[in-house]
C-alpha cells in the first residue's frame, strides 16, 4: 500500500466496523471482481446505511417476522444449556453424545470487544482440542482472511466437539416437512455453514491442530413439521467448500484496490459521499440486486453509464473487456477500430450485427410478400 493510500478505519468516518456474518461472505464471493464492495467490507462499512443516505436504500435481508420467529427458535432450542439440541444429536442422530460443557462466547465478562471475544474463542477451542472433551461452543468469534485483511466473522451456530472432530451446528428456522426442505433454503444454508467450517480450520490450524478435525459434516437443525419440535439433519458441505475456497482466491486483493485510491477518501456521511462511492469501480450485474446493499445505487451508476455489465454477467463476459454498451455498438458497426485484444470480440461483433440485419430484412421482405 502507498503512503497515500486510504486508511480502512478512516474510510469507514469514525464510525464502528460491522462485523461479517456468513451470508455477507457468501455474498462477496458472488462478485469477486467488484473493488467497491471489496473496499467497503474490509473497511465495515454499513453499506445498508450509506445506500440509504444516498436516496438507494433497498429492502434488504429477511422480513422482521422471520427474525423474530426464527430467534423464538433458536432460544427454545439452546434453553438449559441446550438440552433439546443434545436430545436431538443423541436419540434422533444415535450419537454417542457425553455429558458436556457449554460455553457461550458471545459476550466476555460484559465484554463484547471482538479481539476479547475472539481470544477466548482461540483458548477455550485449543483446550478442548488438546483435552479432546466433547464441548459445546455458542456464538465463537471467528477471524478469516477477507482479500487480504483479516474480517471477523459472527456466527450464529454452534461448534460441536464429538469424538475428537468439531462439527458446526446450524439453526435455521425454515420448516422441514416430511423430511423435505426447500431446496434453496437448504443450499443458502450450507453455504454459510462452509464459510464457518473454513473459519474454524483455519482457526484449528493456527492452535497447531490438524484442520481436518473441523468435520465437513454439519448439523442442520430446524422446525418439523410446521410444529415447533426442532429436527436434525446432517450436511456434507465438501461442494460448498470448494467453490468457497475458489472464490475467496479470486477476491481481488483490497490493500492493491487501496493503493490506487485518493489517501483522503472516506464514506462519512455527507456531500461527497456520492462521489466518494463512485471513486471506488464497481462491477454491477443483476444479481447485486440479491446480494448487495449498494444493488439500487450501483444499477443507476450502471444504467446512466451504459455498462455491459447492467445487462447481465454473461454478456459482459462475452463482450469480454468492452465495458460500455456505446463502445460495443460503435465495433459492432464498424465506426470504432479496436485494439489489438479487442480484435476477436469487435469481429464477433459485426458478425453479430450483420446476421441482425439479415434477420430483419428477412421478416421485412416476409412481411411485405404477405
Ligand atoms: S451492488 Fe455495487 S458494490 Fe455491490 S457487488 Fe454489485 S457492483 Fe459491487
Amino acid at each position: 500500500m502507498t503512503e497515500t493510500a486510504p486508511d480502512l478505519d478512516r474510510l469507514r468516518g469514525g464510525t464502528p466496523p460491522r462485523n461479517h456474518d456468513a451470508r455477507t461472505i457468501a455474498a462477496l464471493t458472488a462478485n469477486p471482481g467488484c473493488a467497491r464492495r471489496g473496499v467497503m467490507d474490509a473497511a465495515g462499512v454499513d453499506k445498508d446505511a450509506v445506500a440509504r443516505y444516498l436516496g438507494f436504500g433497498a429492502p434488504f435481508g429477511q422480513s422482521q417476522f422471520a427474525i423474530t420467529r426464527g430467534n423464538a427458535f433458536e432460544a427454545q432450542v439452546k434453553a438449559d444449556g441446550c438440552a433439546e439440541l443434545l436430545t436431538l444429536l443423541r436419540d434422533r442422530l444415535g450419537l454417542a453424545v457425553p455429558e458436556v460443557a457449554y460455553d457461550d462466547l458471545e459476550v466476555v465478562a460484559g465484554n463484547e470487544g471482538r479481539e476479547v471475544r475472539h481470544a477466548r474463542t482461540r483458548r477455550l477451542l485449543g483446550r478442548a482440542l488438546d483435552s479432546g472433551e466433547g464441548t459445546l461452543f455458542d456464538h465463537p468469534l471467528l477471524r478469516l482472511e477477507i482479500a487480504g485483511q483479516p474480517a471477523y466473522l459472527e456466527p450464529d451456530v454452534i461448534a460441536f466437539q464429538l469424538e475428537g472432530r468439531l462439527h458446526i451446528i446450524e439453526i435455521k428456522s425454515f420448516a422441514v416437512v416430511d423430511g423435505q426442505a426447500e431446496p434453496e433454503q437448504v443450499a443458502a444454508a450450507a453455504r454459510q455453514a462452509a464459510v464457518y467450517v473454513l473459519a474454524l480450520r483455519r482457526l484449528v490450524g493456527e492452535l497447531g491442530h490438524d484442520p481436518a478435525r473441523v468435520s465437513h459434516d454439519i448439523f442442520l437443525v430446524c422446525p418439523e413439521n410446521f410444529s415447533n419440535r426442532p429436527t436434525a439433519t446432517p450436511l456434507d458441505v465438501r461442494p460448498q467448500l470448494a467453490v468457497l475456497e475458489r472464490q475467496l482466491a479470486r477476491l481481488t486483493r483490497v490493500d492493491r484496490i487501496l493503493a490506487a485510491l485518493p489517501g483522503d477518501l472516506t464514506f462519512e456521511e455527507g456531500d461527497g459521499l456520492a462521489e466518494s462511492v463512485r471513486t471506488v469501480e464497481a462491477r454491477y450485474a443483476p444479481d447485486c440486486m440479491a446480494t448487495c446493499e449498494m444493488a439500487l445505487f450501483c444499477r443507476d451508476e450502471a444504467r446512466a453509464c451504459g455498462a455491459t455489465g447492467a445487462l447481465g454477467r454473461s454478456v459482459r463476459d462475452d463482450l469480454g473487456g468492452v465495458d460500455s454498451v456505446q463502445t460495443a455498438l460503435a465495433l459492432a458497426d464498424g465506426s470504432l477500430a479496436p485494439s489489438d485484444d479487442l480484435a476477436e470480440t469487435a469481429a464477433q461483433l459485426r458478425t453479430a450485427a450483420r446476421l441482425r440485419a439479415e434477420a430483419l430484412s428477412g421478416a421485412e421482405a416476409l412481411g411485405g410478400a404477405a
